[in-house]
């Protein structure tokens, strides 16, 4: 079913979000601070409005993707958002959407906020995932509709969820991406091919370890960390040697030492025989 559609905020991320939604067919209007922006979109036939008010007019359905949520209300403020549905991508945090949600209710419209868990290039792609929370009505009723932007998932009716998660989801990626970054460092140091280390040791292994996180949810969900593969003290002595290793070869374990500080906090407190999901605890 084709809808009416305002977007407003056409960055990289808001003109593909605009992009996909014009390709599935829907009737969408652009609005963005710097006019220019909504040229290419108005070439494939988007409607310009000339002000924020006049793109949120246009649509029941209101999608907002800015630098942050302070120019989120900037823009939104004074537009007529009675009896609209505000979606409101811009990533922030959770407090933020949890004080956004009630200024948008005041209004008269009813709030979405979203995680994008996609770059530009994925958007209406497999593998792009937009995380919603807030009104699960107004989710019910536009998720078809969103779905041509990337896959949509609700996640609950705290407005703060969907960012939650999202700025989890990129803790998990921070965390990866700092032990790539040691792990080729080290390989670097002893001049071994990064990219052949890369495809055909590090991606299998991270893969095969990614398997087990299903398992560790289930001991940190259960508080019990007795089931041990190998144990605090074993993983602390593991520790030191990538430590001392990495001295030895010249590269900084800098990336590494806030998880070796930890490890080492809660060994010394004597309880090194539990398993390595028990560090969850010092969090
Ligand atoms: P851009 O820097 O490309 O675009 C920022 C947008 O915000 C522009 O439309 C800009 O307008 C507008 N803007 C900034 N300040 C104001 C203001 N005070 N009043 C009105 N408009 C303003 O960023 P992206 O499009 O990449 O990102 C937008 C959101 O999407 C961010 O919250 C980002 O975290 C999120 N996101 C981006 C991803 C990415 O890979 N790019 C991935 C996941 C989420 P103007 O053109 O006039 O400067």
């Amino acid at each position: 079913m084709s809808e009416n559609i305002s977007v407003l905020g056409l960055g990289l991320m808001g003109a593909a979000l605009a992009e996909s939604l014009l390709a599935a067919g829907h009737h969408v209007t652009v609005w963005n601070r710097s006019p220019a922006k909504a040229d290419p979109l108005v070439a494939q036939g988007a409607t310009r409005a000339a002000t924020p008010a006049q793109a949120v007019e246009a649509s029941p359905l209101v999608i907002v993707c800015l630098l942050d949520y302070a120019s989120v209300k900037e823009v939104l403020e004074g537009a007529p958002l009675a009896g609209k549905v505000v979606a409101n991508l811009t990533t922030g945090r959770p407090a933020e959407a949890r004080d956004l949600a009630p200024w948008v209710a005041g209004r008269g419209a009813e709030y979405l906020a979203g995680g994008i868990m996609a770059v530009p290039q994925m958007i209406a792609r497999p593998g792009a995932l937009i995380l919603y929370s807030g009104s699960e009505q107004a989710f019910d009723r536009y998720a078809p509709a969103l779905a041509a932007m990337a896959e949509p998932r609700f996640t609950g009716d705290d407005p703060g969820m969907a960012p939650l998660l999202d700025l989890a989801m990129l803790t998990g990626m921070y965390g990866q991406i700092a032990g790539f970054l040691e792990a080729a460092a080290l390989v670097g140091s002893a001049k071994y091919p990064l990219g052949e280390f890369t495809s055909s040791l590090l991606v299998p292994w991270l893969t095969a370890m990614a398997a087990q996180q299903p398992a560790w949810a289930e001991k940190i969900e259960s508080g019990d960390h007795s089931t041990v593969v190998s144990n605090l003290e074993i993983n602390r002595s593991g520790l030191e040697t990538l430590v001392r290793t990495f001295r030895e070869q010249g590269v900084k374990p800098d990336l590494l030492l806030p998880m070796k500080t930890v490890v080492d906090q809660r060994t010394a407190r004597g309880l090194g025989h539990e398993g390595l999901s028990s560090l969850i605890e010092e969090l």
